[in-house]
């Protein structure tokens, strides 16, 4: 047999390259930005058009490159920064693979101008697919232009799976903020689609982050300072009422490389424990400096994950300074988050003294009567206990809403009874059967048996249609507020802001000056409290930016299971009477009751049959 083995052609093998190594424009924003950094730039702009679709460009004040070495760096393995393995041990800047650019030119157009100091003029070059189509001489001023146009040109698959402008924007964003947020002694600007959306003059830690994420977070952050023998710690965590729900503001640096590491992000959770819930996630911007040749880099080619030598003593090291600075900073012992609603009195049981339990004695009963009429006797007598039992349970929940001062969580009504469960007649006699268990379920009985529902997945759902609707037939009914709302929002989330700006009005929220850091609200939906608008806001934000980026559900959708989410009852508010029966009605009103939006089952009945065989 012949031989069938061939080596590639080297434009076909830096296709491959580029498959690991550019995923999506974001990619190469982050290598561009890195080179930049890399060539000792002092200012770096990075622009951007079309989510990076149609041109991401980066300039320099850097180094530049000579003719000769411009003309190299397309190649790959071609780098300036290390020329032995042994330099791989002590890495002082990003890059080292000399991949980067051989995998970007493979699979893009390509257009680079770039002077050194000592050369009079400097060079530009074109290449497309990792063919060079022209280079000449050029004047430009020292250091260097990339431009990247027409990303994956040549496959047609992998452009075709880019998503939306905005959400390869936002990942763009993200890289960008990496890359920023480490390297405060470099000015950066940021272009997008014309307009700019950074400007990040040369800073302190403190003052980029607050530059990047606004002036509200500048009052959030702790410090952390920290010196040993393995590793130097610098940086900031949030303070723990500022957790958030979503991941996001969490950042590693490994010498200043963003580096991404669920073992050490859990050393931080550990050191927050006591001081915030389960589900949420502290903030934290950490700089770890480690000797270099105690680290490695080079695991994955896109560079986030490292491997420590001795993890388990930096685990225990930053736990312990996370844990120092919380208390230093006597952000600690005032917090009270680990409270159970479900030990709390019920408002309406506070006022009312003790009562002694009385033993009911059935003075008539006799052991030695005749069998028929011990029967007849003991059995009223037990019922008529029974019941007695039965009601003094609901004695309380009766007058709850009447009850002056007692705030329960009260659900409106939405529609007028219109396709409920129960018809007019009948919902007065459900009056008295339905009660709340655990301050988690709303337990009613129908035909077949009882009926227990979820209250807050129930709620979802209801709030879910609801928003749904308004959403889409623009219907929601506002509430001015009289004296406007003055909120504070960083970069970022102000540009999903007004992405949702449009459904946000359609339910009811009317804003006013959305282009600056303080955003005045000056309406919103009935159901938000003036109190909580601020929280829901950030909340309706970060679900949004989470929930977008990883699917194809529609905007409207989208928010409306944030909306349904934050502003349903929870587990542990107590209903009244009234709010009780309008959950169940108006969730046998929706169009499909059985499923929160989050595709959780919001109700179940349990058969007479059931309760029967219990008693068998
Ligand atoms: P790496 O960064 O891993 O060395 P790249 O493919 O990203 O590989 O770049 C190849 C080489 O091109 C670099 O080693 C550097 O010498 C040169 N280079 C790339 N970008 C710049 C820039 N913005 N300024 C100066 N030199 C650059
Ligand atoms: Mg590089």
């Amino acid at each position: 047999m012949a031989d069938i083995i061939k080596l590639l052609p080297d434009h076909v093998a830096n296709q491959i390259a580029a498959g690991e190594v550019v995923q999506r424009p974001a990619s190469v924003v982050k290598e561009l930005l890195e080179n930049a950094i890399d060539a000792g730039s002092t200012t770096i702009k990075l622009i951007i058009k079309d989510g990076g679709k149609t041109l991401i460009q980066v300039v320099d004040n850097g180094a530049g490159m000579s003719e000769t070495d411009a003309r190299l760096s397309f190649e790959r393995h071609a780098t300036s920064k290390i020329s032995s393995a042994q330099d791989l041990f002590n890495l002082q800047t990003k890059g080292f693979r000399g991949e980067a650019l051989a995998s970007i030119a493979a699979i893009a157009h390509v257009d680079m101008q770039t002077r050194t100091a000592d050369h009079e003029v400097g060079t530009h070059i074109k290449i497309e697919g990792s063919k060079i189509v022209s280079q000449e001489v050029v004047a430009t001023p020292k250091g260097t232009s990339i431009s990247v146009k027409n990303l994956f040109f040549n496959i047609p698959a992998r452009r075709n799976f880019l998503k939306s402008d905005q959400v390869e924007l936002r990942h763009i964003t993200d890289e960008f903020h990496r890359v920023a947020l480490v390297h405060p002694n470099i000015e950066f600007h940021f272009y997008n689609n014309g307009s700019e959306i950074f400007n990040l003059p040369i800073a302190k830690h403190r003052q980029r982050i607050a530059h990047i994420f606004g002036s509200k977070m500048d009052g959030r952050l702790v410090p952390v300072n920290e010196e040993t023998e393995v590793v130097t710690i610098s940086g900031f965590i949030c303070k723990p009422e500022f957790a958030k729900k979503s991941r996001g503001e969490q950042f590693f640096f490994a010498n200043n490389r963003f580096i991404k590491s669920p073992y050490l992000h859990h050393a931080v959770v550990a050191a927050f424990e006591g001081l915030i819930k389960s589900h949420v996630y502290p903030g934290y911007f950490l700089f770890l400096a480690v000797d270099p040749s105690s680290i490695d880099i080079n695991i994955h080619p896109t560079k986030t994950e490292v491997k420590f030598d001795d993890e388990n003593t930096l685990y225990a090291i930053l736990r312990s300074t996370i844990k120092h600075s919380l208390g230093q900073f006597n952000v600690a012992p005032i917090l009270d988050f680990d409270h159970d609603p479900n030990l709390d009195t019920p408002y309406s049981y506070k006022e009312k003294g003790a009562v002694l339990p009385k033993v009911t004695v059935d003075a008539s009963f006799n052991p030695f009567e005749e069998a028929t009429t011990k029967r007849n006797h003991s059995g009223s007598g037990f019922q008529k206990q029974s019941s007695r039992g039965w009601e003094n349970l609901y004695e309380g929940l009766g007058h709850q809403s009447e009850t002056d001062g007692f705030s329960s969580v009260v659900i409106e009504s939405e529609n007028d009874g219109q396709g409920t469960l129960y018809s007019e007649e009948s919902v007065e006699e459900h009056l008295a059967s339905t009660f709340q268990l655990r301050r988690k379920y709303v337990v009613s009985t129908v035909k077949s048996g009882m009926l227990v529902i979820h209250q807050s997945r129930a709620h979802e759902r209801i709030l879910f249609e609801k928003f749904l609707g308004e959403i889409t037939v623009k219907e929601g009914v506002s509430q001015q507020l009289l004296f406007p709302l003055e909120l504070t929002f960083s970069k970022q989330e102000l540009t999903i802001l007004k992405e949702i700006e449009e459904s946000l009005t359609n339910i009811g929220f009317a804003f006013e000056s959305l282009e600056e850091e303080t955003v005045k609200v000056t309406g919103v939906p009935m159901m938000v409290p003036e109190s909580g608008i601020g929280m829901v806001l950030d909340r309706l934000i970060s679900d949004y930016s989470e929930g977008f980026a990883d699917g194809s559900i529609s905007q409207a959708e989208m928010l409306a299971k944030a909306l349904s989410r934050n502003l349903a009852v929870r587990t542990g508010d107590v209903l009244d009477q009234e709010s009780q029966l309008t959950l169940v009605n108006n969730l046998f009103a929706c169009k499909e009751p059985t499923l929160s939006p989050f595709q959780k089952i919001t109700y179940t009945i349990i058969s007479e049959g059931d309760i029967d065989k219990k008693f068998n």
